[in-house]
């Protein structure tokens, strides 16, 4: 049976007048399923008896099973299990403007970048819209307060499950829904050109965030097989044209992997290729996963790294470190999990 969170308020409104019912009903129940946060359709008062009768036959009110939550100070990693049996991480950090969290958007993921725990596994299939929402749901329940900020940065490439994504953005920045402003919310991409250029259009202020990882084709395709589909300049270029359309800045992520891409080289190179657009760059230490043969830029480099950009006169940002103790690295904890 699909979920009712899979429906977004224009879908649950044509659903209620496909049934010869008031549309307002979907305004009343996105403010059951969300604000007041029922587990079940017999907590409803206000939407008529047989209205309700044929929506549970058709949609379930929901959860994911939490199969395990790692605790630490400023941040808690969560495994979810899936109705397939399938698991997926989300991981809620505590930062002085608010809670964040980091949520995935696929099983396994296709994008086999070569640094990724996450990629390890192959994608098995998209997360539907009502697995991503209930990640939120969920961790907000568990910390019994309201999350502030969203990044689509865990398993899986958000882009390679389009419609759902979106789907699911509509239903949390909703005022109906989770009410997690715009501004608030982060989609990270490897690079697909196409979607990118689909984004452009997409009436929502989202934040973009491009993973980067290397300043040369060279290195990006030896990196991340997708630079072979969609090079650097094309990405630019794409990124331009999304900079001007929408008027947003955009982040780029830049893991910083020992003598691989950490260089006096890479950062004057990287400074040149994105001289002059409107982005900043956060540089990320990487988080060692064991697994893959890469290791983390000596804490020297990474000033260095960063003392170049800057002189280039990039924004340039080094990511706070969360949860390297817990396995938060992407994929971590479900590898794990599985003992992959
Ligand atoms: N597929 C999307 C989103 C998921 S990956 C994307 O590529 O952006 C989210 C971010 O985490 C990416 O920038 C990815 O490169 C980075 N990442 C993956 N493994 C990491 C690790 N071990 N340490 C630090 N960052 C990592």
């Amino acid at each position: 049976m699909d979920s009712i969170y899979d429906l977004d308020i224009e879908k649950m409104e044509e659903y209620f007048l496909s049934h010869n019912d008031k549309k307002f009903h979907a305004d009343q129940l996105f403010s059951w399923l969300y604000d007041k946060r029922i587990e079940s359709y017999g907590e409803i008062s206000n939407i008529r008896k047989e209205t309700l009768n044929i929506i549970q036959k058709e949609y379930s009110i929901n959860r994911l099973k939490i199969e395990k939550v790692e605790r630490d100070t400023d941040v808690n990693k969560y495994l979810f299990k899936l109705q397939d049996g399938e698991y997926i991480e989300a991981v809620l950090m505590r930062h002085d403007y608010g809670n964040s969290i980091c949520i995935s958007s696929q099983v396994g993921c296709n994008m086999g970048c070569r640094f990724c725990e996450s990629g390890r596994r192959k994608k098995v299939r998209n997360l539907n819209t009502s697995e991503m929402v209930l990640q939120i749901l969920q961790v907000e329940q568990d910390i019994k307060t309201r999350i502030s900020h969203v990044v689509v940065m865990g398993i899986g490439e958000p882009f390679d499950n389009y419609f759902n994504v979106m789907t699911f953005i509509k239903i949390i920045n909703h005022p109906k829904g989770l009410q997690i402003g715009s501004r608030h919310i982060t989609v990270s991409t490897c690079g697909i050109l196409p979607k990118i250029e689909e984004f452009m259009n997409f009436p929502y202020q989202v934040n973009l965030a491009i993973s980067l990882h290397a300043p040369t084709d060279q290195l990006r395709t030896h990196l991340m097989p997708i630079n072979k589909v969609y090079p650097l300049s094309d990405l630019i270029s794409v990124l331009k044209k999304y900079i001007e359309k929408t008027n947003r800045r955009i982040t780029f992520e830049y893991i910083l992997l020992d003598g691989i891409n950490d260089q006096e080289f890479h950062a004057k190179k990287l400074s040149e290729l994105i001289k002059g657009m409107n982005a900043y760059v956060n540089l990320i230490p990487y988080n060692n996963t064991g697994n893959l043969g890469f290791n983390r830029s000596k804490t020297i480099q990474i000033m260095k790294f960063y003392d170049i950009l800057k002189k280039n006169k990039i924004n340039v940002t080094i990511r706070r470190e969360f949860g390297s103790k817990i396995s938060a690295a992407c994929g971590q904890l479900r590898s794990k999990e599985e003992n992959l």
